[in-house]
């Protein structure tokens, strides 16, 4: 079906024709009309899936022209200051031959540009929790014009202890409103917002919650801890990557990973949350642009955040949260590219990657890398009886990029 069948505003169309999406996608499609048609809508499709336009689309043509009203019609709320960036500017793509005014605010950042903006008058607010509800106190910005409510990524503003603020800032907001929330999970709490905070909502589910992204192959290379550099290294100088995003646990261990990156001559910026905002745009800028072909970040940059044309994500530190899993590799093969995932594992990781297993129910093959000088780790004996925890599988014998998944013959390096 086009989008011209979904009851979009013809400048909404206009806008989508210049963006050259030939066709709607899955959640594009189901959402839509709902949301045209007034309905609360949650949306459980992972990302990369085409979702900020599934709600952007529709409001965008609900609002119309710009409202001599000073206060906002339509918030969105994002979990961190990057995606909210990113959601303002996929507004203001689809916005292009729209008249409507469109505003950005978060933290790290200061007050003035916010507050010109906010005086003058604004018919959509794209906003992280922390500094809305800075405003909201100052009563720099009033929410009582709030028709639409978006609550993107959900389960990551609760990781991050926003929830409270969420509901401080829903509490503002008219209780006659379309409400639209999205989140990879439901888990209690979410359920228990959806149920106070919206009215008969229709669920959307695009393929399975719990799976990666069918475009995205992913493998495991298990390696001695004290290889783990040695093997990324070998993995950038053997894999045909454009770009690609490294996933570090910790900020230390980044800024670490960056360091011995840029040493081995990599165009490497950094992306975590003890980097001041320039800094964030500054690297977001620089790897979007091309100048820095390997973007190491810890999960911060983990979710939502649209990088077009990553083709590989590497997990140097397995996630400890299985849904940061799907999150990370959700990274490449985004919209309708393909892409490659690897994540390295040592023998303290077995438990993690078995929760991961679990939760995409997949047994993710083991691949060793040729011409590398493997150290012995027991992770080698996966296939034997007694093998560590951790193994749920035997992998089958398959080549993948260069490397080889392990097979009895070839255990024992
Ligand atoms: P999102 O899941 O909203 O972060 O979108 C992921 C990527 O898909 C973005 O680069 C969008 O520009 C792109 N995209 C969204 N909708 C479509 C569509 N209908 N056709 C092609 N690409 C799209």
């Amino acid at each position: 079906m086009p989008f011209s069948k979904l009851g979009l505003a013809p400048a909404v169309l206009e806008g989508v024709k210049a963006m050259g999406y030939a066709a709607p996608t899955p959640i594009q499609l189901r959402a839509i009309p709902l949301i045209v048609a007034g309905r609360d809508v949650i949306g459980s499709a992972q990302t990369g899936t085409g979702k900020t336009a599934a709600f952007a689309l529709p409001i965008l043509s609900k609002l119309g022209a710009h409202s001599a009203e000073k206060s906002p019609r339509a918030l969105i709320l994002e979990p961190t200051r990057e995606l909210a960036a990113q959601v303002e500017t996929s507004f203001r793509d689809y916005a292009r031959f729209v008249n409507l005014k469109i505003t950005v605010i978060f933290g790290g950042v200061g007050y003035g540009r916010q507050n010109d903006s906010l005086r003058t008058g604004t018919d959509i607010i794209v906003a992280t929790p922390g500094r809305l509800l800075d405003h909201l106190e100052q009563g720099t910005v009033k929410l009582d014009k709030v028709e639409f409510l978006v609550l993107d990524e959900a389960d990551r503003m609760l990781d991050m202890g926003f929830l409270p603020d969420v509901r401080r800032i829903v509490e503002r907001c008219p209780r006659a409103r379309h409400t639209a929330l999205f989140s990879a999970t439901i888990p209690p709490q979410i359920e228990t917002l959806i149920n106070w905070a919206m009215r008969n909502p229709e669920t959307i589910e695009i393929g399975a919650r719990r799976s990666p992204a069918e475009t995205v192959k992913h493998v495991i290379y298990p390696v001695a801890d004290s290889q783990k550099i040695d093997l990324l290294l070998k993995l950038l100088d053997s894999v045909k990557y454009e770009s690609v995003i490294v996933f570090c646990r910790t900020k230390h261990g980044a800024d670490r990973v960056a360091q011995l990156l840029k040493r081995n001559n990599h165009a490497v910026c950094v992306l975590h949350s003890n980097r001041t905002q320039r800094e964030r745009e500054q690297a977001l800028r620089g790897f979007r642009d091309g100048r820095f072909e390997v973007l190491v970040a810890t999960d911060i940059a983990a979710r939502g955040l649209d990088i077009a044309d990553v083709s590989h994500v590497i997990n140097y530190d397995v996630p400890q949260h299985p849904e940061d899993y799907i999150h990370r590799i959700g990274r490449t093969g985004r919209a309708e590219a393909t892409g490659d995932a690897f994540t390295i594992m040592t023998a303290e990781d077995g438990s993690h990657v078995f929760a991961i297993e679990r939760f995409i129910s997949q047994k993710i093959p083991r691949v060793k890398l040729e011409n590398f000088d493997y150290k012995y780790t027991a992770l080698f004996e996966e296939n034997k009886p007694g093998r560590p925890a951790g193994f749920p599988g035997r992998a089958r014998a398959v080549r993948v990029h260069g490397g080889y998944h392990f097979g009895p013959a070839r255990r024992r390096r």
